[in-house]
């Protein structure tokens, strides 16, 4: 057994256990990489009650090939085509404690990704921007951001420290969280300021939620397991932009160290699993079925019910538009005659009602079914 990457403790109870299926690196079928298919499992330490995936050497070390290839991220990368852009006023109002500073200050983003928020900073005025991530092609300085060709591990030296370090969906991916933490603190000048943006899961493991199990997750935060983290590094809470959906928290060092507070046992959640896909394994059968959403929670669904299934899969993020994933061709609402279909199956839980919104508008009279 694996000890807990939050407190350290040995004992865990295993709340997922599902069969072996592929990676989701959100490519359509002919760009997949690894036909491989690796256990979905998820223990919950019993002490602190964090949530964590227990992974194997195999599936360690294809995670680490798809790190260091443009097939990192398990979405749209933010800024690109039409689903890439929608999400960025999301991201951009959970960071907007960023505007107070003065533009002068020096700004480090752990994880950068494509770049595109360093950027969009760089527009609104800030100057003194750096950028890690290792699956860009090499170290440059592009328009005055310097971008770092690394992972953050203990060796890597900067030269230099922070007033502001953020990281944007990058823990959850990390397997030696305390390592991250304590190099952010180790940059960060006295009274800087950190900011961590990760899947806030707690409401999936309470409604068991069969898409929150992504290989690349391996820290799965609700808010007090992430205050918990940040309290063992002294640092403290100053602001909580949180939500549903996401974790959105700053924190600054502190002098009081606070404990964790009381975890949430989700010891039902493969039950609650369960019986979800067997409500979406019946809604399956349904011949007239649109399927929305070619992501990451589909790859669970229909990996773990294992059957082949007739449905017309739709999904607004016009750059799957007219590709294969799953064995079928992604196609835009638009492109339907929506008289024919009787159900449409969404399986993004947070952006469930926006998508029934657009069917309506569209002229669509049926029913609704949801994956969460
Ligand atoms: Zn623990």
């Amino acid at each position: 057994m694996m000890r807990c990457p939050l407190c350290g403790y040995s004992k865990a109870e295993r709340i997922l256990e599902k069969r072996a299926i592929p990676i989701f690196t959100n490519a359509p079928d002919k760009f997949q990489e690894d036909f491989e298919t690796y256990r979905c499992d998820l223990d919950q330490c019993v002490k602190c009650g964090h949530v964590f995936q227990h992974i194997s050497k195999n599936l360690k070390i294809a995670l680490e090939k798809i790190y260091k290839s443009e097939r990192a991220q398990i979405t749209t990368p933010l800024g690109v085509g039409n689903w890439g852009r929608e999400r960025a006023p999301y991201l951009f109002e959970k960071l907007k404690r960023i505007d107070k500073y003065k533009k002068n200050i020096s700004v480090l983003e752990i994880g950068c990704g494509n770049g595109y928020v360093l950027k969009t900073l760089k527009e609104m005025g800030f100057q003194n921007l750096i950028g890690i991530e290792p699956s860009l092609k090499k170290s440059e300085r592009v328009n005055g951001i310097l971008f770092i060709k690394e992972f953050v591990l203990k060796e890597l030296e900067l030269h230099k420290s922070f007033d502001f370090i953020f990281s944007i969906g990058v823990y959850e991916h990390i397997e030696d969280i305390d390592n991250i933490t304590s190099f952010s603190k180790r940059y960060l000048n006295p009274d800087g300021e950190l900011f961590i943006f990760v899947p806030n899961c707690e409401k999936s493991f309470l409604t068991g939620d069969p898409g929150i199990f992504t290989h690349e997750h391996l820290q799965y935060f609700e808010e007090n397991s992430l205050k918990y983290h940040l309290s063992k590094h002294g640092l403290g809470v100053i602001e909580n932009q949180s939500d549903h959906h996401a974790l959105a928290i700053y924190a600054k060092e502190i002098k009081e160290i606070s404990s964790r507070e009381d975890a949430t046992p989700y010891d039902s959640y493969q039950k609650k699993v369960d019986n979800k896909l067997k409500e979406i394994s019946n809604t399956l059968r349904n011949d007239n079925l649109i399927v929305h959403g070619a992501c990451n929670a589909l790859n669970n669904i229909l990996g773990w019910l294992g059957g082949k299934f007739n449905f017309t899969l739709v999904d607004n993020d016009a750059t799957k538009h007219g590709k294969m994933f799953f064995n079928k061709k992604v196609q835009p609402i638009s492109a339907l005659d929506l008289a024919s279909f009787d159900t449409v199956l969404i399986i993004p839980p947070f952006f469930s009602e926006p998508i029934k919104a657009a069917y309506r508008k569209a002229g669509f009279n049926g029913q609704f079914n949801t994956a969460d």
